[in-house]
């Protein structure tokens, strides 16, 4: 018989190891993001040791804002918006993680994004927690008038919880340069002073760094073929998809390209295309320039969208949005090694499938680690107002990409997991360790 004020069709018992009621908020939405995310920490929770004791903060985000954002649009109406900001976690330093303007976008999602910031800042080691926003909203659908309003009121609401030293956002899905220094201008002028450091991802007049905009498509390379390496995988000669040819899956087809690789199929919200013989890389980075998408490219073949996945390849990259890769999908991949330049593209049972089938993963919290890495050096830049050279930029991040991966492949060698949980184990042994060293207050 069931107890009458039970909650119904829930599960939380099962994220909470001392049986106390979560949140409704936090019960586990078991089929997206969140709880994607709470079952790759129950995965990691048997190899923490005595930090298990603390493993249910990683559960839990710290705070999270809902704020409303009206604006009057270019007609003369009022329009609200929902926004979000959340801080997973912020045991390691200040909250840091992107915004994303997207139709699609919830709280529970964002709590996810959120939470991987906290793994990925701590996989790859910089002095930050986890933070991340956004506003429902499809930007495609707003006049540039409208978006900066929607910018600056968004800006404004979540101003109480955002600045340099406490949570700094930075470009996300559909959001770039431009959206940061409407944030930082708005920030500034409600502090009465110029805060470039309340984000990062700017333009290079206002305090941006140089390397910000390719800097995560080049750690998708720079770890890709450290990955590949370990696997006997000829970077020269490999076939490789994308999907999402925006600032990451463009940025890094271009440098696998670069290398001699074959870039053999793009997807993206426009279409699918296909050419044995590789397409020109270049050319198709100019089209999307010019027309937002991969459709309409000539020199291709235009395929259906599901057919991407039965692409013959040896890397994969997902570089779009979450839940790409699905127990549905999994089997039919041909790659040898997925490399996630998104957030939380492959589902767990789909983890588990291309495990089986000998296919390597290199997680997201590893592999797109780049851009919050270079937007690191863009925070330390800001508050020492002393610029470096884009060389300089592109070697440390290359030396932190490369030492964060081979810690990662040594955990998943010791204990015989994959490089996703390899990659929580690094990532929550340092945050909870964090959290024993400070302790409860009060
Ligand atoms: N939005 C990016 C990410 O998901 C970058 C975040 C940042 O630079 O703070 O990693």
């Amino acid at each position: 018989m069931s107890h009458p004020t039970a909650p119904t069709g829930t599960a939380s018992h099962l994220n909470n190891p001392y049986g106390h009621p979560l949140p409704s908020y936090l019960q586990a939405d078991q089929l997206g993001p969140w709880g994607i995310y709470l079952q790759q920490v129950d995965r990691v929770i048997p190899y923490l040791g005595h930090l298990a004791r603390w493993a249910e903060t990683l559960k839990r985000p710290k705070r999270a804002l809902i704020v409303d954002v009206p604006i009057q649009l270019d007609n003369g109406t009022v329009a609200h918006f929902e926004g979000y900001r959340v801080q997973h976690n912020t045991s390691r330093g200040p909250g840091k993680g992107g915004v994303r303007f997207h139709q699609d976008v919830r709280l529970s999602e964002v709590m996810a994004l959120s939470a991987w910031m906290s793994i990925k800042n701590a996989a790859v080691n910089v002095p930050y927690g986890g933070a991340k926003g956004g506003i429902r909203v499809d930007p495609k659908t707003l006049s540039r008038g409208e978006l900066e309003r929607m910018t600056r009121r968004y800006t404004s609401e979540i101003g109480i919880i955002i600045g340099p030293t406490k949570d700094i956002p930075a470009p996300d899905v559909n959001t770039n340069e431009q959206i940061m220094a409407w944030m930082m201008d708005t920030y500034s002028m409600n502090e009465g002073a110029t805060a470039t450091g309340v984000v990062t991802g700017k333009p290079i007049d206002l305090g941006g760094s140089l390397g910000r905009r390719e800097a995560t498509g080049r750690g998708v390379y720079t770890v890709g073929v450290e990955a590949a390496h370990h696997i006997g995988l000829d970077v020269t000669h490999a076939r490789v998809a994308v999907q999402g040819f925006g600032n990451v899956g463009g940025i890094a087809g271009k440098l696998f390209a670069q290398a001699g690789a074959r870039v053999v199929a793009v997807q993206d919200h426009g279409g699918t295309i296909y050419r044995e013989s590789g397409l020109d890389v270049p050319a198709l980075l100019a089209h999307v320039a010019l027309t937002g998408s991969v459709a309409g490219f000539a020199h291709a073949e235009v395929i259906s969208q599901d057919a991407f996945w039965d692409v013959d390849c040896d890397i994969l990259i997902p570089a779009a949005l979450e839940q790409q890769i699905t127990a549905a999908n999994a089997g039919r991949i041909q790659a040898r090694l997925v490399i996630e330049g998104a957030n939380g593209p492959t589902t767990p049972q789909a983890d588990d499938i291309l495990q089986e089938r000998g296919i390597l993963v290199l997680p997201d919290v590893i592999a797109n680690a780049g851009g919050v890495t270079v937007s690191y050096f863009e925070w330390v830049q800001d508050f020492s107002s002393f610029f470096w050279s884009e060389d300089e930029i592109n070697a440390r991040l290359v030396r932190i990409m490369k030492e964060a991966f081979a810690g990662v492949w040594q955990v998943a060698q010791d204990h015989k997991v994959s490089l996703r949980t390899a990659t929580f184990i690094v990532a929550c042994k340092r945050i909870l360790h964090a959290r024993e060293l400070r302790g409860l207050y009060p």
